[in-house]
């Protein structure tokens, strides 16, 4: 450790990325890409945009994303903030809405990013174990705190609470902040999005990286009422003014608008997700259920680290955490039917 750091830095511990590697012949499945690609008329939009323009600055508000979004969500562009992947806009949402005097709640088992920012931002936290079933129970978030945040579906689990439990937790804090991380909600999950109209509260939040394939793009963005945004907006103009590149702008809303293209891939997602569920049980896996873009599965008679380390030989990456409670399992995203059965091929020399 260098004596010219400084003592916060001394003290983080950051969040591990999933592996990027760069061999080709490999099946990753380890951090909840989508195997389809991007709608291509986002990426027609990137390569008209590439040219002598990139000189210019980009918008510092991104006017024409935020009004394509809040055109899809049926809210206003005012009640949109978007920032460089939704890591970031959770990022501003931690300096500027979640660090209160009372602990900020989220699930044990969850999004591995938010104790790391606590971290990061000095933020006290408590954790609330998932229940036996390994689902959240909103029930479990009464009493004091300062403001709640939790991912639905939830990961890497991938169990989803209706809205009506969204609602409950909500209501139950009127004067907290509620943030719902909403990175896998397309893929059969009940957004929060229209209980923004009625609850000063909340704050929603999804991504382009999950149901949109644009990862390597980085764009995320919060739906909430104007007062929240506002603060959002304060953080983000001290940090950086233009977080979204022109690239990220034009894409992102060539994106959106390609309800065509969106509609078909995350159908095929689900659609892959069940047959990989049906492959999974018949090798004698338990798979919790899943309205995400991976499912999250262990074998009663194998450790997690084994499987992993057997489908990486076979040049299979699937994610493996090796945290109390969770470290048999795997979390594999869904790829495309091949890709499912080059998995399952793998797995069936290894159990
Ligand atoms: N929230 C959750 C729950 C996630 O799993 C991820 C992806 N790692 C993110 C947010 C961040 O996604 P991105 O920054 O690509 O929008």
């Amino acid at each position: 450790m260098s004596r010219f750091w400084s003592p916060l830095v001394h003290r983080l511990t950051p969040y591990v990325a999933g592996e990027q590697p760069v061999v080709q012949d490999l099946v990753k499945l380890n951090t909840n890409e989508n195997p389809y690609g991007p709608s291509p008329r986002a990426i027609a939009a990137i390569r008209a945009e590439a040219g002598d323009g990139l000189r210019l600055y980009p918008d510092p508000h991104a006017t024409i994303l935020r009004q394509a979004i809040a055109v899809g969500l049926g809210v206003q562009a005012d009640q949109v903030f978007v920032g460089n992947g939704s890591d970031e806009v959770l990022a501003h949402a931690f300096q500027g809405l979640l660090n209160h005097d009372g602990p900020l709640l989220f699930p044990d088992i969850t999004y591995s990013f938010y104790p790391v920012y606590c971290g990061l931002y000095g933020i006290a936290y408590r954790e609330i174990p998932i229940d036996a079933a390994m689902q959240v129970d909103v029930d479990d978030y009464a009493g004091p705190c300062g403001a709640i945040i939790l991912p639905n579906p939830n990961a890497p689990t991938g169990s989803a609470l209706p809205l009506s439990a969204i609602r409950r937790l909500v209501e139950a804090h009127p004067d907290q902040v509620v943030v719902v991380d909403e990175a896998y909600v397309d893929f059969g999950g009940e957004s929060a999005v229209p209980l923004v109209a009625d609850h000063p509260n909340l704050l929603v939040i999804q991504t382009f990286s999950k149901s949109r394939s644009l990862a390597g793009l980085r764009v995320g963005f919060a739906i909430g009422q104007r007062h929240l945004i506002e603060a959002l907006e304060r953080v983000k103009d001290s940090f950086n003014s233009y977080p979204l590149d022109r690239l990220a702008i034009v894409g992102a809303v060539a994106s959106y608008e390609d309800t065509g293209w969106f509609e078909e891939t995350r159908g095929r997602v689900m659609a892959s997700r069940q047959r990989l569920f049906e492959a999974l049980n018949e090798l004698g896996f338990e798979i919790l259920p899943s309205a995400a873009n991976f499912v999250f599965a262990r074998h009663p008679a194998h450790r997690g680290a084994d499987l992993a380390k057997g489908l990486r030989a076979q040049s299979v990456i699937v994610r493996h955490f090796a945290k109390p409670r969770i470290e048999d399992f795997l979390r594999i995203s869904i790829g495309t039917d091949a890709q499912c059965d080059r998995l399952i091929a793998a797995l069936k020399t290894l159990v």
